[in-house]
């Protein structure tokens, strides 16, 4: 049996080789396509504050350059495998086409469990790993940014470290650093507020489907769920679930309260008091009810976001999903067999590659900014990703609905193109 990994990367792969085929690219094309350009496998063997020696395993794949430096995230977490981070790597390439920025795909991991660490180790830790990839990066080469348990603190401390090894300043080479280090304004809620773009573009164009207010079910309430959530509520949208790894709220079914008429959670509330309480669990305004992850999936909404962890809709769950549209805000929520399942049942899947490409494109702004020593206001940085994020929609919608595919299809269509004219 696959792993995830290995099973997210052959997805990737049948994806690009079947598209490609459609779309009259030779089989020579397809191979320069999916080939990765450099796997680095590396060890980091580090001493711990007890004196003993440990040895982590590391990666950075650079799939691919074709369309500018390679861009992708690095990720702490005991999962970390070489099929994943290549699976990641080759969607970077895939998703920095679909929006249209001028950046290859890449992506970078270490096999640790964070959250046992101390925040020196963790410090240590992550210099030594931009220490040891310092000769494969630079803003014109390979761009990292954070990715699930780095953040922009961890980006600050890889700069540190790969500028010494370089010995000159070089803000574009990392992007999702604090704003004190040379970051953008607007880069920690992008991912989330540009898949609310997506959806708004994806209301305003699909017939059949309820409009606005629409009800929300969210899985994961960190940077991508939180502020999905808080900008679609903004938007009017009732938010009737949302969840964490340890479970979730669903206000549907809330006492004295008819199903018929949903009512939204108050997501600012709800997270302060997330925060106090280590856990969403008293946090519910509405009164509604705890509902476990899986429960979740398969409300009766009008929209389901998965926004944490990949395969989390599979084949075992896919004929009890209920919501005639899902925004993939995590990376590869839903399984290929449960993607093509769903697809043939008539629900529209905004696919990862463009809806959470927000994250993507303002790092790309960040990077931008950095090269010209000259930053944005929020405001301008918003604009900004908001017209990117509203042209590759309305790309991809445009090319779904010409050529009767879907959209995920349509994405990867739209990228392979993209990536053959740069060959
Ligand atoms: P995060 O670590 O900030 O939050 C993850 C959330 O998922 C947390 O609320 C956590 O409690 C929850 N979670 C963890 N395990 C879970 C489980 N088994 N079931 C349900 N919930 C669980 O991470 P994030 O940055 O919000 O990233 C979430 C997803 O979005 C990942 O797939 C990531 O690759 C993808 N993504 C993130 C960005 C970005 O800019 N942060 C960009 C593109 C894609």
């Amino acid at each position: 049996m696959k792993n995830s990994g290995q099973e997210m990367l052959a997805s990737a792969q049948t994806l690009i080789r079947e598209t490609g085929k459609r779309i009259g690219l030779t089989e020579s094309v397809i191979n320069q396509l999916i080939a990765p350009d450099l796997i680095l496998e590396f060890s980091l063997p580090f001493t711990k504050g007890d004196g003993t020696v440990e040895v982590y395993q590391g990666y950075r794949v650079q799939h691919n350059k074709l369309r500018g430096p390679y861009k992708g995230g690095i990720r702490f977490h005991p999962g970390v495998s070489r099929e994943e981070v290549l699976a990641l790597a080759t969607l970077m390439t895939i998703k920095s086409a679909v929006v249209g920025i001028p950046m290859g795909g890449g992506k970078g991991g270490l096999r640790i469990d964070p959250h046992s660490w101390t925040q020196e180790s963790l410090k240590q830790i992550s210099k030594l790993y931009a220490a040891k990839l310092a000769p494969f990066m630079g803003e014109d080469l390979d761009v990292p940014a954070p990715d699930m348990n780095t953040n922009a603190m961890i980006m600050g401390w890889m700069l540190d470290a790969y500028e010494l090894v370089k010995q000159k300043k070089e803000p574009a080479a990392f992007t999702g650093k604090s704003i004190a280090r040379g970051g953008s304004l607007g880069r920690t809620s992008a991912t989330g507020y540009g898949g609310v773009i997506a959806l708004e573009e994806l209301i305003k164009r699909s017939q059949g489907h309820k409009q606005s207010p629409l009800t929300i079910a969210i899985q994961g309430f960190g940077n991508v769920g939180y502020y999905f959530a808080e900008a679609a509520a903004r938007n009017g949208h009732l938010i009737v679930a949302i969840s964490d790894s340890k479970g979730g709220l669903y206000t549907g079914e809330a006492v004295n309260r008819l199903p018929t008429e949903p009512v939204g959670l108050d997501i600012p509330f709800v997270f302060q008091c997330k925060e106090k309480h280590r856990g969403i669990g008293l946090c519910d305004n509405q009164k509604g009810m705890m509902i476990t992850n899986e429960e979740l999936l398969q409300l009766p909404v009008d929209v389901l976001v998965p926004a944490a962890m990949e395969n989390v809709i599979h084949a075992g769950n896919m004929s009890n999903i209920h919501a005639p549209i899902i925004i993939e805000m995590a990376n590869g929520p839903i399984t290929e067999e449960a993607r093509r399942y769903l697809t043939d049942k008539g629900v529209i899947i905004v696919p990862d590659v463009l809806a959470n490409a927000g994250g993507v494109i303002v790092s790309y702004l960040e990077w931008v900014q950095g090269k010209q020593g000259y930053w944005w206001t929020e405001e301008e940085v918003a604009e900004k990703l908001a017209t990117i994020m509203k042209q590759a929609f309305s790309n991809v919608w445009d090319r779904a609905s010409d050529h009767k595919i879907d959209l995920k299809t349509a994405a990867f269509e739209q990228a392979l193109l993209r990536l053959a004219d740069a060959i």
